[in-house]
């Protein structure tokens, strides 16, 4: 699949030129069509497969072609990244202010480490689109009522066996009562591995998910 015969927004599409992608990687290629159309989806693929932009270009075209008319609250995120390590959460945004740089969304980072108020000034001087966060972080952010998660439509959750084995689940499942319930909202999960522990939570936050396995 070339990205060109995918139905994408044009600065969606020059971004990618940009980054010289031409052909879709087999991730991209088979959780695509049904990311685009609004599917919940679990997949497994591991890091350097691509898995990043499969789920960004679902984001990006979301919010690009479902505008927001009206008012918007600051620190209303519209999709939420969730990754278990600082590291995948810089370079998650990386790839995401790549991939956004001819649109206006914008991307907003919260990891553990880096300066609270700098990230909290930044949340409301400017609108949030695209949040990505580690599980910790995040829980402050929407404790102190800097972040608000209420009207997310798409959570996405990055390398979920790492979740697991870090112990993060039970903040994950904090946060993710803090979005629309499910059949509210679409989610992606992606893992490394499929054991009957990352099943058994896909089956919990997703709704009749598309299995895509690489
Ligand atoms: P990831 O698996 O998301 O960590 O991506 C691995 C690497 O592949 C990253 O450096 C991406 O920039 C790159 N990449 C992702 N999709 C494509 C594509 N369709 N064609 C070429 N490179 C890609």
């Amino acid at each position: 699949t070339r990205f060109h015969d995918l139905d994408l927004p044009d600065p969606l599409l020059h971004a990618i030129a940009d980054l010289g992608f031409e052909y879709a990687s087999p991730i991209q290629a088979q959780s695509l069509p049904y990311a685009l159309n609004g599917d919940d989806l679990v997949g497994k693929a591991q890091t350097g497969t691509g898995k990043t932009a499969a789920f960004l270009l679902a984001i990006i075209d979301e919010l690009l072609n479902n505008p927001i008319e009206g008012e918007r609250f600051a620190g209303e995120a519209r999709a939420l990244i969730i990754a278990p390590t600082r590291e995948l959460v810089i370079q998650i945004a990386e790839d995401a202010k790549a991939l956004t740089k001819y649109t206006d969304l914008t991307v907003h980072t919260l990891v553990g480490g880096m300066d609270y108020g700098k990230q909290q000034q930044r949340l409301h001087s400017e609108l949030v689109d695209i949040l990505v966060a580690t599980p910790g972080r995040l829980i402050d952010f929407t404790g102190n009522r800097d972040v608000y998660l209420d009207h997310v439509e798409i959570l996405v959750l990055d390398e979920a066996d790492r979740m697991l084995d870090m112990g993060f689940i039970p903040q994950v499942r904090r946060i993710i009562r803090q979005t629309p319930q499910k059949h509210m909202r679409q989610t992606l999960l992606f893992s490394a591995t499929f054991t009957d522990d990352v099943l058994n939570l896909a089956n919990q936050w997703t709704i009749d998910p598309v299995r895509v396995e690489i």
